[in-house]
């Protein structure tokens, strides 16, 4: 497979009150075409920062200070505002946890549609009314025609999602990125919604970014997942790896305190403690405060990211030390 996306050491930081914040820092990975990925994490890890970077919407008090972002060889990073619009909703797509907030109140579901294919593929008001109903179909709405003409705010959060896939995928970008997608709906839908953007994806060739705190989430839906932490990856392996053998205690205790499908009694663990602030960081590992195996060396030192098999990377001295401990 030929990679689609590079991102290399990318450090995103943010100005605040309180001096500059670094959210994302030198985050590396890459994605293949028609490849499924996620990154996995707390809220406050960096994930959502990652994101924006790619797609160019930082905002005026974010900045990217080092790295770069690679999307089929074109630096994202170097590119002018207005080519960075041209690339989003075209090439690389975005859908986010809440699509109320995304779909305009004010204008039927048709016309949010239609309005996109039009602005990104020239196609007239026809065709694009024919092209939308059918992605509406397509995405598994009954009745689209009635659907094309109603309000976001008459359709019930499920539903807005899948419109939300439909507008995402209408323009067939090459890497769609998803957000939390389905943390706003109830399992049953969540699950429906996940295999819908499985089965598109496969079917537009489309390679995904999946965000998400949700373990759960990733393991039938996913090739390859990266865990960040405190805006640095963690660990990075494909899903079967890191179900099987998570290498990093951040990983562990994300696994231990998610509910596995058959195993409705079990007692579920939660990882002690919170993500730090960049603005009070710990000296060493950025995890040691809250891990089980923390060791001297960890209080002062912190590890790299290291290739510890094949394809299977992590952040952890007790890997370096050859120390199977977890
Ligand atoms: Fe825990 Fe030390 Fe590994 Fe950090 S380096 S995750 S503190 S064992
Ligand atoms: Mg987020």
């Amino acid at each position: 497979m030929t990679t689609l996306l590079e991102v290399k050491d990318l450090q995103t930081h943010f100005k605040t009150e309180n001096g500059v914040i670094p959210s994302v820092d030198g985050v590396s990975f890459s994605i293949k075409k028609g490849e499924t990925i996620a990154v996995v994490g707390e809220s406050g890890c960096g994930k959502s920062v990652t994101s924006l970077s790619i797609m160019g919407l930082i905002g005026a008090t974010g900045s990217i200070e080092a790295g770069s972002i690679l999307f089929e060889g074109k630096d994202l990073t170097k590119l002018s505002k207005k080519e960075m619009r041209k690339l989003r909703g075209n090439e690389i797509a975005m859908i986010f946890q809440e699509p109320l907030t995304s779909l305009n109140p004010l204008f039927t579901v048709g016309n949010q549609i239609s309005e996109s294919i039009r602005l990104h593929q020239g196609a007239s008001k026809q065709e694009a009314k024919i092209k939308s109903i059918d992605m509406l179909r397509r995405v598994g709405i009954p009745r689209p025609e009635k659907v094309y003409s109603s309000h976001p705010h008459l359709l019930s959060g499920g539903m807005r999602q899948r419109v939300m896939i439909a507008m995402a995928l209408s323009c067939n970008p090459k890497l769609l990125i998803a957000d939390e997608p389905t943390t706003a709906l109830d399992v049953t839908i969540q699950a429906q919604i996940l295999e819908l953007m499985k089965g598109l994806t496969r079917d537009f060739d489309t390679s995904i970014m999946l965000i998400t705190h949700d373990l759960g989430v990733v393991a039938e839906m996913v090739d390859t997942v990266i865990v960040m932490y405190a805006g640095q990856v963690v660990e990075h392996t494909d899903v079967f790896t890191l179900f099987s053998s998570p290498k990093h205690p951040y990983t562990k205790g994300l696994l231990d305190s998610t509910p596995k499908i058959h195993e409705r009694n079990e007692e579920l663990l939660t990882i002690e403690g919170t993500v730090p602030t960049p603005a009070a960081m710990p000296k060493g590992c950025r995890f040691q405060p809250r891990c089980p195996y923390a060791m001297e060396k960890c209080m002062h030192e912190a590890p790299l990211l290291e290739e510890t098999s094949a394809g299977h990377k992590v952040r952890c001295w007790l890997n370096e030390e050859g120390e199977v401990a977890i």
